[in-house]
């Protein structure tokens, strides 16, 4: 009877495990777009056919790359004399916003952005090795914002924007997504890197050599590629030397040192990346890219 008795709570045990688990299998499972096979949440390839159907694999690459990363953290922040912009109530400092402001306003380099990309993360996806990797060509994609989203007819910076591209010297707390949103004390702004690390110069610490450099549109534009073969061939060589991947990512402003009459175009951030839901068709993309090879 003992015996009987243990063995049957064995079985419920066993029953209440496995029911928990169909439970949580059938709240995460989600049909894939083009053979209906369940995945995993947060499955990047279907199991089955073996298609990409959720961000960051799909959708498809525009431009050539070994390794392409399409997810990292990031802030849009300004200067003191760039508290107030007209007509656009989402620019605040210490931005976790989607979009936000690259260029001159009041002052020459007052809009900045800092973007750090997750290449450890897309290396293991890609099944690749970081400490064997060596970099021939290294784009940043930025996308120009849609000008209905802003609510302006025609986003015109008066005159072209040049803009450079410099490494991070210290780490910031940026923004991952949507649901990482933090209180604005908790991120990265004008004056400091973190809640608890001021920079030591304002508006970032970052180092002069290497470089990059490109041009905004002064008017229209979807995409702008950005080649930072440089930079990113030197962050592989520090991190190949130290034996430990150490990127605090690179900050974006007006190339102060370009004699122009522009002021600032606006840029999608990482949080305008699409959801990671499994999808059929293909998406625009408007979040930042960087294409390694
Ligand atoms: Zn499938």
């Amino acid at each position: 009877m003992l015996k009987f008795l243990f063995a049957f709570t064995h079985l419920h045990r066993w029953l209440m495990l496995c029911l928990f688990f169909i439970v949580q299998m059938a709240a995460f499972a989600l049909p894939c777009p083009f053979c209906h096979s369940e995945n995993a949440e947060g499955a990047k390839l279907c199991r089955l056919c073996l298609r990409a159907i959720t961000w960051p694999a799909k959708p498809a690459r525009s431009h050539s790359a070994d390794v392409i990363i399409r997810t990292g953290s990031d802030a849009f922040i300004h200067g003191p004399d760039e508290a107030i912009l007209p007509m656009r109530p989402m620019c605040k400092n210490t931005s976790d916003n989607r979009i936000g402001p690259l260029g001159s306003f009041s002052a020459p380099t007052g809009f900045r952005y800092l973007i750090k990309f997750d290449i450890p993360a897309a290396f293991h996806d890609a099944r690749r090795h970081l400490e064997d990797f060596k970099i021939t060509r290294a784009i940043l994609v930025l996308h120009l914002v849609d000008e209905s989203e802003i609510g302006i007819a025609h986003e015109d910076a008066r005159d072209d924007v040049p803009i450079v591209v410099f490494p991070l010297a210290r780490p910031f707390a940026g923004v991952a997504d949507e649901l990482a949103r933090h209180r604005e004390t908790d991120l990265v702004n004008w004056y400091q890197a973190d809640p608890w690390i001021r920079w030591k110069h304002q508006g970032g610490d970052f180092v002069l050599e290497p470089s990059a450099r490109a041009v905004l549109p002064r008017r229209g534009g979807s995409e702008i590629a950005i080649d930072v073969t440089a930079i990113m061939k030197w962050r592989f060589d520090q991190n190949t030397k130290s034996a430990r991947w150490d990127d605090p990512g690179m900050i974006l402003m007006r190339d102060p040192n370009v004699e122009r009459h522009c002021q600032f175009r606006s840029i999608y951030g990482f949080q305008a990346a699409p959801d990671p839901i499994p999808i059929g068709s293909e998406l625009q993309i408007r979040s930042p890219e960087l294409y390694l090879e």
